[in-house]
């Protein structure tokens, strides 16, 4: 696999500076939202378990934005020591396609296969 050029890094670095406003904006969206919901209001059953379902939706989409955060957060600490791109267990470079499509990605796909197979 080829490394990446400077162009395509520079283009991935933008792209994941980009994805971390847009996610700590969700974040602090997603903050107020789960804060707001009051399940002791007397509303009806079944709109109390929409009211529970959506809180619990909104929690797990929570836990994947900040999971995401800290990954980009990662690639940009990365990216600092010149290593940006390179798969985190076997040091190879990661093909820029897969970047292009999830730039805060830490393993090669032959990798990433092999984490979700254990
Ligand atoms: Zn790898």
């Amino acid at each position: 696999m080829d490394e990446l050029t400077p162009e395509q890094t520079d283009e991935l670095l933008t792209d994941l500076r980009r994805l971390q406003a847009d996610l700590e904006a969700q974040l602090a969206n997603a903050s107020d939202r789960t804060d707001t919901v009051d399940l002791d209001q007397p509303i009806g059953r079944l709109s109390r378990m929409d009211a529970m379902q959506q809180q619990e939706m909104a929690k797990e989409q929570q836990r994947r934005n900040k999971l995401k955060l800290s990954q980009i957060k990662q690639a940009l600490v990365a990216a600092e020591g010149d290593e940006y791109g390179l798969c985190r267990a076997c040091e190879e470079p990661i093909a820029f396609r897969r970047l292009k499509a999830s730039p805060e990605t830490p393993f090669c796909l032959a990798c990433r296969a092999e984490i979700e197979r254990r």
